[in-house]
């Protein structure tokens, strides 16, 4: 079993090294330009005129991703490998009102929600949150009725990534389909050659920026072998990988084990995985009210959370650490297999940074793949 394991994994590896340095599938648009990073702001400028930009900005204590006036502040990507917050929530904000409610007579007026929503790019994320958005589509997307507050706004997005250099040391993209130099989800991506960007289109949607970058000179021989040989690179810095083709089988053949014991030891519930994450999606919805009407209101909520599956009578299913933790490995890499035959986390490795008992993502598949190989 052992043996056959690391074969498919040679195998996979070999396939992946070709696959996933770039997208096959892009290459039916031959759209690579060389931007100069000294003409970089004049790139901004024009797309500002047609669309509002969400960027990687230096805010107090950290970089995040905000809105950018480009008019006045010239704009240059800061320094950064990945942000410890996701963009997730310019489609799926923390806290977002649906519809509000007054009073009328004996029964109540449903206000729909009146929102303007205006062309946007989200403009240098990572490979690993540009394929966050294809699972949250494919969640938003699923059973009877799509999202109409997700879409309303993922209709007006498209996605500009930057190809990342410099993987941290907890990023594991490979080991779950991605890689740094992925364009898989973007509209258009960016790759960093020290003093040009390429800027590469990459889906139809992205054809729309031809018209801001054709005045720049095509990409030559040099620049694409040196693409390729930063891509290697990256690749290389990964420094964790793990064959999950059968994590599926693995774990429907593992929710009575005591593993899960031992994988939850040092979880305090605290839920901050679960809020970092690009791909994480549960929320809950209240009513805000007074006499007079209120509000309905989405917000995030998490599977960690001692309460998160309380129920009125007091029972709670998932009562301790041991089973919630569990709870969010099966969702991620079972029940989204099952449901929607992808997997449900894009190695971004933003819950093994944030834990506060260092609590590691990759430990738990590690003890996960290792227990059912020795079944
Ligand atoms: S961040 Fe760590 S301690 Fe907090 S819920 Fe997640 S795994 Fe548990
Ligand atoms: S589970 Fe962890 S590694 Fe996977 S997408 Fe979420 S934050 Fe990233």
């Amino acid at each position: 079993m052992v043996k056959k394991r690391k074969k498919k994994k040679e195998k996979q590896e070999n396939q992946n090294n070709q696959k996933n340095q770039d997208n096959p599938k892009d290459q039916q648009y031959s759209i690579e330009k060389i931007i100069p990073k000294d003409k970089f702001d004049s790139l901004i400028k024009g797309l500002y005129k047609d669309f509002k930009l969400i960027v990687p900005k230096e805010a107090e204590n950290e970089i995040e991703f905000d809105y950018l006036d480009p008019e006045n502040e010239k704009y240059q990507f800061p320094e950064y490998q990945n942000l410890r917050v996701s963009p997730k929530k310019f489609l799926f904000p923390q806290k977002e009102v649906l519809y509000s409610f007054e009073k009328e007579g004996t029964g109540i007026k449903i206000k729909e929600k009146e929102e303007k929503i205006d062309d946007q790019i989200i403009f240098g994320i990572r490979s690993c949150d540009a394929r966050s958005y294809k699972i949250l589509d494919t969640f938003f997307s699923s059973g009877k009725y799509s999202d109409p507050y997700y879409f309303s706004k993922r209709n007006k997005t498209l996605l500009i990534g930057l190809a990342c250099n410099d993987p941290m040391s907890t990023c594991f993209c490979t080991s779950v389909g991605g890689a740094p130099f992925s364009s898989e989800g973007l509209d258009a991506i960016l790759y960093d050659l020290g003093d040009n960007y390429i800027f590469k289109i990459i889906s139809e949607k992205g054809i729309i920026f031809e018209k801001y970058v054709k005045e720049y000179p095509d990409v030559n021989k040099v620049d694409l072998k040196k693409k390729e040989e930063l891509a290697t690179s990256a690749r290389g810095k990964i420094q964790f990988e793990i064959n999950l083709d059968n994590i599926e089988k693995d774990l429907d053949s593992l929710f009575e084990s005591d593993i899960w014991t031992k994988v939850a030891r040092r979880c305090l519930s605290c839920g901050a995985c679960s809020y970092v994450c690009p791909t994480c999606h549960c929320f809950d919805v209240q009513d805000k009210s007074d006499k007079s009407g209120g509000k309905r209101v989405r917000i995030w909520d998490n599977c960690q959370s001692s309460i998160f599956t309380l129920e009125a009578s007091g029972h709670n299913p998932r009562n301790s650490g041991k089973e919630r933790t569990r709870q969010r490995i099966y969702h991620k890499f079972n029940y989204y297999l099952k449901n929607y035959k992808i997997l449900g986390c894009v190695g971004c490795g933003r819950c093994i940074k944030v834990c506060p008992t260092n609590r590691d993502l990759r430990e738990s598949l590690k003890i996960v793949v290792e227990t059912a190989e020795k079944a």
